[in-house]
């Protein structure tokens, strides 16, 4: 699947509020974690140069594109497999 059209903000942000942290990069949004609930050490880049839409986590290190995210929110065990 070609995750490069999906949009990442707009999945993301009905998860969580995100506010836009820097244009630099295709952008850069921060926000409270959907995952660890950490309030400002989640970052989304919905459109990076050269790569993927992508999400990572500074405090839990989640991280991953739009199917890592859906795959991990509806995943109840998603904190075991990052606690590592
Ligand atoms: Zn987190």
């Amino acid at each position: 699947m070609d995750t490069g059209h999906i949009n990442l903000l707009e999945i993301i942000g009905r998860d969580t509020k995100l506010k836009k942290a820097a244009s630099t990069n295709g952008g850069e949004w921060a926000g409270p974690c959907p995952f660890c609930g950490g309030r400002d050490r989640f970052r989304v880049w919905p459109q990076p140069a050269g790569g993927k839409p992508r999400f990572w986590c500074r405090q839990c290190e989640c991280s991953g594109d739009a199917i890592d995210y859906v795959m991990h929110r509806d995943n109840v065990s998603f904190h075991a497999a990052c606690e590592n």
